[in-house]
């Protein structure tokens, strides 16, 4: 397996920092550290960055100059992607879906302020339930109608080129724990559009890593999310030539995701306020502040043992809290 193959653009200059979580681990018995890649480069960091490397090195091979892509009101992804794009001297144009109605308002804080501040094309907000693909085509052609390349990105970024971004972070984990003399039992993280969850399945399976994963979905329920996530697998490992994880290995506990995508919990609030309490870590309403909220209710059933050695992976999000603020407070 060599990820060197694929061209990539490099948008952080090293490695992510990881860390451990000294007071939290000292009060919940467990050894928590924590993968910083909401530190990543790009506007504001988060996990799309690291997708976005392979994805525009590919949009660049194919002669493209305008990026189009999907996401909720508020997305991490649709932010980047723009970040990527003005970075590189392309243009973007965005489809946001309106997972939950009535919820994107043009004037909004948070990412919303931010596609304007990094100057997105066209924004085109669309229903749930909307064919969103036909939407990217649309747009597609309008960009093609004005003579120029436009190269779409799925939601999340979440197919296997984009991926490979989270096959990547596998091995910088792995460096690093060894670096740090540290074995980790478990991984847990967000689960979303599948890509994170898949590749760091894909990169610490092929490097027959000793220890599980676990995805916290942040959407849909654990079946559908499980299989989601097996076939991105399946799909990455084939692009690598490596065998895939096998489908007992794919765990998304749906317990922490509430009343749906987006939609606040009281875990998911107090969780916020415990990692900015104990450790000055910025999580987001949306994903890994449930994803936390998982990490922290495995510990209280015990279902995450005592002195298990516990990464978690901070996928991001931190500038969109300030459009949640209601739902902190
Ligand atoms: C997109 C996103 C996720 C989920 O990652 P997927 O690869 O879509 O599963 C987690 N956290 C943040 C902050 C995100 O923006």
């Amino acid at each position: 397996m060599d990820l060197a193959r694929f061209p990539r653009r490099r948008y952080t200059p090293g490695p992510t920092p990881l860390e451990r979580m000294p007071h939290l681990s000292g009060q919940v018995r467990r050894d928590l550290w924590i993968k910083r890649d909401d530190l990543l480069g790009l506007a504001g960091g988060g996990n799309k960055t690291r997708k976005l490397e392979f994805l525009v090195a590919d949009a660049l091979a194919k002669g493209a100059d305008t990026l189009i892509t999907v996401g909720a009101p508020q997305s991490n992804h649709c932010r980047l992607t723009l970040a990527a794009a003005v970075r590189e001297g392309l243009k973007c144009r965005l489809i946001l879906e309106e997972r939950v109605a009535g919820s994107y308002a043009a004037q909004a804080t948070g990412n919303n302020l931010l596609f304007d501040l990094m100057g997105v094309e066209n924004i085109r907000v669309m229903p749930a339930g909307s064919d969103l693909a036909a939407a990217m085509a649309e747009e597609a052609e309008a960009v093609r109608a004005l003579g120029r390349v436009p190269y779409a990105i799925a939601g999340g970024g979440s197919v296997p080129l984009g991926t490979l971004g989270y096959v990547a972070c596998a091995q910088e984990i792995l460096a690093q724990s060894l670096d740090a003399g540290v074995a980790f039992d478990r991984v847990v993280v967000a689960s979303g559009s599948a890509g994170t969850h898949a590749g760091l399945l894909v990169g610490l399976n092929a490097a027959s890593w000793d220890g599980a994963v676990t995805g916290i979905n942040v959407r849909r329920p654990q079946a559908e999310q499980e299989g989601n996530v097996h076939t991105l697998c399946v799909q990455t490992a084939a692009m690598l030539r490596t065998a895939p994880p096998e489908r007992h290995a794919v765990t998304c506990l749906d317990r922490w995701v509430g009343p749906g995508y987006s939609l606040p919990t009281p875990e998911m609030a107090a969780a916020v306020r415990t990692a900015a309490r104990t450790e000055g870590v910025l999580l987001d309403p949306v994903y890994t502040g449930k994803a936390f909220a998982g990490l922290l209710g495995l510990i209280e059933t015990g279902e995450i043992e005592p002195g298990e050695r516990v990464l978690f992976v901070h996928t991001g999000g931190s500038p969109a809290l300030h459009a949640y603020a209601d739902q902190l407070r």
